[in-house]
């Protein structure tokens, strides 16, 4: 069975290709906008036998890069955004993501700046094919990750144990507030929107109060803020939530 049972819900029907294997393919999001790059790079690497998905902007590899994501091959000349931002917003949110930066940039002084943005690996293009299947190698072994703890500042969660701890200590939270907060905390990087937030946790077809997800992080926020000290969970007006502090 692979592991982490309760993010399996939240992974994309999309990219949830669950192949019963003891051992799932890992999932690689390939971010680049140049459609003589971006399409052939998805083909080789699933005929390769990964699970790979583009994103051709950074909006679009915010919505699909998250705890499930092995790599992240990442073009810094993006057109919503400079791909050395985005790079360090995966790295601060995702730590346990790898990131292999792909760019026309060969200057060496880039090379620092993505390393310095937090890349694993950096490859200039253009580039041999088979170099760079040799580094995605790399990558994934690396970034093999068996663990299913996550934390965001003083708050720790444990989706084996369903536990959750904040400043240590045990918070007891209801099903869907786990399920919420799981979702947040997998995704720490980016906001999450409400109408993702609804559909995820709760399901599809619900036809509910939007209040009701108001009222889960509310009682999250009694359960796991402390006095004096900024909220664990962002609002974004009119947008979502985020995990962290503003
Ligand atoms: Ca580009």
């Amino acid at each position: 069975m692979p592991i982490a049972a309760p993010s399996r819900r939240f992974v994309d029907d999309a990219r949830c290709i669950v192949s019963g294997d003891v051992d799932p393919p890992a999932s690689i999001v390939i971010v680049e906008d140049d459609p003589g790059i971006g399409p052939s790079l998805v083909r080789t690497l699933t005929a390769q036998g990964y699970r790979a998905v583009l994103a051709t902007t950074a909006t679009e590899a915010d919505a699909l890069i998250d705890d499930s994501t092995r790599l992240a091959i990442l073009d810094l000349g993006l057109p919503d955004e400079d791909g050395l931002d985005l790079c360090r917003r995966l790295r601060a949110g995702l730590p346990d993501l790898q990131i292999l930066v792909l760019t026309a940039r060969g200057e060496e002084a880039d090379m620092v700046l993505g390393l310095d943005a937090g890349a694993d690996d950096y490859l200039v293009k253009p580039f041999r094919l088979a170099e760079l299947l040799a580094r995605v190698r790399v990558c994934v072994r690396r970034g093999t990750n068996d663990s299913t703890g996550r934390s965001c500042g003083a708050v720790t969660v444990d989706a084996a144990t369903r536990a959750v701890r904040a400043g240590g200590e045990v918070v007891d939270v209801r099903p869907k507030e786990f399920d919420l907060l799981w979702k947040l905390i997998t995704n720490s990087h980016r906001v999450v929107p409400r109408d993702e937030l609804i559909d995820d946790v709760w399901d599809e077809n619900w036809f509910g109060s939007t209040k009701t997800l108001d009222i889960h992080i509310w009682a999250l926020r009694q359960k796991l803020d402390r006095p004096g000290e900024p909220s664990c969970i962002t609002t974004v007006r009119g947008v979502g939530y985020r995990m962290g502090p503003p």
